[in-house]
């Protein structure tokens, strides 16, 4: 292995250079890999990012009213009090640019970027037995060759847009909210059609509204969402973010879902009516995610989940003042949080501007695209001249699968995955030796604030690899039986929530016809997946074999 960096850029293509690692994507995940394989261990590694700059998410999604839905002084790194003292958010919930230039000051920071190779699509990889190597392909053909194959691809990096017939025939412009043009779009004297009302989309309409000659949202599935309450930071906010960066750390590493929240160890049943209803309207007031915390059984039980659901469904029925909008938007068929769960900044408020109006297309769906607008089932056309397509992405596993990925004889990974995500810890698919993936499906990723996932497993990994070198060890591969296990370990985790029963979520994959239907992150919670993650390593990396 190469004792120090390669210092000449991110040019080991064709052969002039073999590397230790090769990792593919430049977003939170990519970048700290990087740091920790180059920096820490001295290997030499590089990045191959589509791209043209860092940022993965937040390089892509620029749409209107793109902002984080974690709380900025959790949405950061936390292996570096360094960065941390030296980066400072201006909002609760920063916008996409200002995610953006963190991610920028970080890579510049540690230097990353002549290591990264953008605008660098892996279209192939493959591993070679003979020599335990994996061979790496772009898509302008050229190929590397790496000892360790890592992924930091992406939980929600492939867009997702439907298949509906008649697209290529409109006369308009359409946009995906996850591959949004970079000069952005002017909407001003348009008729606007926005399909889908998930957190992106929820994000989307007040903000579209604003400039749109008229807006008509398209929703399928009616979603809760808690207001985000969104404010500069205080100076007092912000100073205390830096003296206790270790203690928010710490409130963070050791919650299931890695915000920095604690979730109450109460049950919704052990206060009165009226105490739950002032917990309720106090979780409101203060707004966000942590709406969710204020007792631990709200994903246990469903008769728990009510009481949050009913209360969330008021507050639409308030704010909406066209009852028949309010009851489409208030027809909520799934428990509060067993989706995504959206934050907003007025979004419901928005439905009461004369220039937006809502379709129920559960009970008149979408049947065509026309050149003039969207064709719905009963044959009534909504006229538009611009489309967005809040659809989300093809997630957790998309990704994976757009690439070509084959491991040992062949195997190919849609092959290994064909009845869904198969894999140890959702850091290794058995077949596939010396390939580790970043935040993969079966860990708890997408269920968590994400950095706290992702540094976890780049350390995780990293350590791994480490370990390996210092014992001569050349392969590390997962076992069969320790993916049997995982699975089943990882479908009953989420059979004890009611995760599950958002039967059109894309946590299951149901927003991609044709997707297989499984649970797709680990819901047994990040502190125990952690634990777990340490005692596999403690025991000599069980699961997993070493030659
Ligand atoms: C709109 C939106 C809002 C979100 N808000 C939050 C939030 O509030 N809190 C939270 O915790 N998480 C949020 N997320 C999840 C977010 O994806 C993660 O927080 C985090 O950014 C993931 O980082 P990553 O590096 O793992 O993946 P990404 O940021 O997705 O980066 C993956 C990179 O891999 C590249 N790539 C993929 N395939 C290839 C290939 N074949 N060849 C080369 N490059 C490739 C992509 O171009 C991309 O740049 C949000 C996601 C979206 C889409």
């Amino acid at each position: 292995m190469a004792s120090a960096a390669d210092k000449s850029g991110a040019g080991t293509a064709n052969g002039s250079g073999e590397l230790d690692a090769l990792i593919i994507g430049a977003g939170f995940s990519g970048l700290y890999q990087l740091h920790c394989l180059r920096d820490k261990l001295g290997l030499r590694a590089k990045v191959l990012e589509t791209a043209d700059g860092v940022g993965g998410t937040w390089y892509w999604n620029r749409y209107p009213g793109a902002r984080c839905d974690s709380e900025s002084h959790s949405y950061c790194y936390g292996f570096s009090e360094m960065l941390a003292k030296e980066w400072e958010f201006s909002e609760r919930y920063p916008q996409q640019p200002e995610i953006l230039r963190y991610l920028n000051f970080v890579a510049d920071r540690l230097d990353l970027k002549k290591d990264i190779r953008f605008k660098t699509k892996v279209v192939k990889a493959q591993y070679d037995a003979a020599v335990n190597r994996w061979h790496v392909t772009t898509e302008a053909g050229e190929r590397l060759t790496t000892k360790f194959l890592i992924t930091a691809v992406g939980c929600l990096s492939t867009a997702n847009v439907p298949k509906i017939p008649g697209l290529e025939s409109f006369k308009g412009q359409w946009y995906h909210t996850g591959l949004w043009p970079h000069e952005g779009v002017d909407f001003r004297g348009k008729r606007v059609a926005q399909i889908g009302t998930g957190s992106t989309g929820i994000q989307a309409v007040p903000v579209i509204a604003e400039t749109a000659q008229h807006l008509t949202v398209f929703q399928r599935t009616a979603n809760y969402s808690v207001p985000a309450h969104n404010a500069p930071l205080t100076p007092e906010f912000k100073k205390y973010v830096k003296d206790n960066f270790k203690e928010i750390r710490r409130i963070m590493n050791g919650t299931p879902n890695g915000h920095p929240f604690v979730i109450e160890d109460r049950s919704v049943f052990d206060v009165s009516d009226e105490e739950r209803e002032r917990i309720y309207e106090a979780a409101w007031a203060k707004g966000g995610l942590q709406f969710r915390a204020g007792f631990r059984d709200i994903l246990l039980n469903k008769k728990a989940n009510d009481t949050a659901a009913e209360f969330l469904k008021n507050k639409i029925r308030k704010a909406v003042k066209d009852p028949k909008t309010a009851e489409i938007l208030a027809n909520i068929d799934h428990p509060y949080a067993a989706k995504r769960p959206p934050i907003d900044s007025f979004y419901f408020e928005a439905f009461n501007r004369d220039n937006v109006s809502l379709v129920d297309v559960r009970s008149d769906p979408i049947e065509a695209i026309t050149p003039e607008g969207i064709l719905l089932r009963s044959g009534k056309v909504h006229e538009a001249d611009i489309i967005v397509f809040a659809t989300g992405f093809d997630a957790m596993t998309g990704a994976f699968l757009r690439m070509d990925i084959r491991g040992r004889d062949g195997l190919t990974l849609a092959k290994a995955w064909e009845a869904g995500p198969r894999n140890y810890l959702g850091l290794q698919v058995a077949g596939f030796p010396n390939m580790f993936t970043i935040t993969g499906p079966g860990s708890p990723s997408v269920l968590c604030n994400m950095p706290v996932p992702i540094e976890q497993h780049v350390e995780w990994i990293t350590a791994c690899i480490d370990h390996m070198r210092k014992n001569g060890v050349d392969t590390i591969e997962t076992t069969p039986e320790a993916v049997d296990g995982w699975v089943a370990h990882v479908n009953e985790a989420a059979n004890a929530t009611l995760l599950p029963e958002a039967h059109h979520s894309w946590y299951l994959g149901a927003n991609v016809p044709g997707k297989p239907r499984v649970f797709m992150p680990y819901a047994g919670g990040m502190a125990r997946y952690r634990q777990i993650c340490d005692d596999v390593a403690a025991k000599g990396y069980e699961g997993f074999v070493m030659t």
